[in-house]
């Protein structure tokens, strides 16, 4: 297939001279992540990983995936609130002897849940039951999360639309893609491609972000009140967070850094639940951390606890953490979900399910064992993933043959979901990284959207999407985002 650069790309003495700029220019424009070695440190720091050349984004589908999002929201929200449906979904297992295409199976006397299996979601759940019961001492509700999409051409069909999955917390690189476009501009500018550069779409989904946070600090109605961002303690991608936290302080809105161990050393909640830190009174957590096993240890389950039971705005509450599972994901696909959770929203509903691929529940039953066999038999038309996020936990292949061989006939199998493998069309471009030698890689394409959005109480009193996120990977890993050094930053040429 035609793409926009094959021109371009048959000049690689001119791409290599372009390369040089583009490193400057993304070191000019505040692309940066601090290194592996120092990612504590900002003395030396370099470029955030990124592509040469912007790749080619099916106009349609770009625009398809902005006007889901907020939908995406309206359902994330639904779900944070539905109490009901995370049990069932995450803690009771199927509940019911019929068989409904892998959805709703499994025998009474065979029930597994996730939560049963996978103790990392055992330990949100029970945090999430805890506040509950507790009785929730926050009201105001801010979402930010980032839909992610491939664009399908699997069987040979036109390119389709199609969700891997959505991030519920720290959904990262909003910073950073608010600077990449530039970068590109400069980039095809050189190459001679002025008309070209000029139409690359504005993106700014710090500012996005930022607004969504200002809402929210703003309806907790404590001016003196800081923001704080919870951070891991290995902070390589803090610029990417620095760009959001400028807009704050440009709202003169104050934003403090702290980790859980921070929290777990200074945090205390007064008799109101108001949570202090430090002293100091915390309207707003923004969650950068939190979303793997090795972010906690027993103080920072405290912290997290405690944090949670908080009056202080969290973004996001332990229910939308949830929310955001494997395991929710499927069970969004059973017939009759969505409109249960969006009663009243068929359009939207129409719209949500237009971008959902095969999802299979593992689930012990009849429907689960069938999957287990089909994947078993061609294991290359399946991903198969576990209850994690950052990238390289899926498995693809011989291994994902492998694993579900060992666990078919064991409960573990219910920590996991299948879901088709999505085939996009590859594109030559360079992938630009600090210290690899410049070479052409055969590469496809994962575009994020941002989505904000606050509840006060009962009312959606925000909902948008924030802006987009191009990453780009050399087809040779199956896996992996650009933390995890696969992806690298792009910009959506739209064709
Ligand atoms: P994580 O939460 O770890 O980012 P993802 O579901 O996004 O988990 O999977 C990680 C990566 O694996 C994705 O960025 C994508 O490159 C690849 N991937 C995930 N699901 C699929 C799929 N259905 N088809 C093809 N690739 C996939
Ligand atoms: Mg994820
Ligand atoms: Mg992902």
């Amino acid at each position: 297939m035609a793409g926009p650069w094959d021109a371009v790309l048959r000049d690689e003495a001119a791409l290599r001279q372009a390369a040089v700029v583009a490193v400057d220019a993304a070191l000019l424009e505040g692309v940066l992540m601090r290194t592996d070695a120092e990612p504590n440190a900002s003395e030396v720091v370099s470029y955030a990983p990124f592509t040469l050349l912007p790749s080619a984004v099916p106009r349609a589908l770009f625009e398809q995936a902005y006007a889901v999002q907020r939908d995406f929201n309206l359902l994330v929200d639904a779900i944070s609130r539905d109490k009901e449906f995370l049990e069932r979904t995450l803690a009771r297992g199927s509940d019911s002897t019929t068989s409904l295409g892998g959805c709703a199976t499994a025998s009474l006397l065979l029930q597994r849940s996730t939560i049963k299996v996978d103790d990392f979601t055992a330990r949100l759940f029970k945090i999430h039951q805890q506040v509950l019961e507790e009785g929730l001492a926050q009201s105001v509700f801010l979402g930010i999360n980032r839909s992610d999409y491939m664009f399908d051409c699997g069987a040979g069909s036109l390119p389709a639309l199609k969700q891997i999955e959505i991030n519920t917390i720290a959904a990262s690189f909003g910073g950073l893609a608010s600077r990449t476009a530039a970068v590109h501009g400069r980039v095809l500018r050189v190459l001679g491609k002025p008309e070209e550069a000029a139409r690359l779409l504005p993106n700014d989904p710090a500012r996005g972000l930022a607004m969504g946070i200002a809402k929210a600090w703003e309806l907790y109605g404590s001016p003196s009140a800081v923001v704080m961002f919870l951070v891991e303690e290995a902070q390589r991608n803090i610029f990417d967070q620095r760009c959001v936290e400028n807009e704050l302080w440009d709202r003169n809105i104050r934003v403090i850094r702290r980790r859980f161990r921070d929290v777990y050393e200074q945090g205390s909640l007064d008799g109101s639940r108001r949570l202090y830190v430090g002293g100091q009174e915390v309207a707003v957590v923004y969650y950068r951390e939190g979303y793997v096993p090795s972010n906690y240890n027993q103080q920072n389950w405290e912290a997290r606890l405690l944090l949670e039971r908080s009056r202080a705005v969290k973004c996001p509450d332990i229910a939308t953490q949830l929310a955001g599972t494997k395991k929710v994901q499927q069970e969004l696909s059973c017939p009759g979900t969505l409109e249960k959770l969006l009663p009243g929203h068929a359009e939207a509903v129409k719209r949500i399910r237009a971008t959902f691929a095969g999802l299979y529940s593992l689930d012990v039953g009849e429907e689960g064992d069938q999957i287990a066999a089909t994947a078993i038999a061609s294991p290359e038309r399946f991903v198969l993933k576990p209850q994690r996020e950052g990238g390289g936990n899926n498995l693809y292949g011989e291994e994902l043959r492998q694993v579900l061989e060992r666990i078919k006939d064991s409960p573990e199998r219910t920590s996991y979901i299948l879901m088709d493998k999505i085939e996009p069309q590859p594109a030559v471009n360079y992938l630009l990284r600090a210290r690899s030698p410049l070479k052409a890689s055969k590469c496809i394409s994962e575009l994020g959207i941002f989505g904000v959005y606050v509840r006060q109480g009962t009312e959606l009193v925000l909902n948008e999407a924030a802006g987009h996120l191009l990453r780009t990977k050399a087809v040779e890993h199956a896996d992996g985002g650009v933390a995890a050094g696969v992806a690298v930053l792009d910009t959506p040429y739209l064709v």
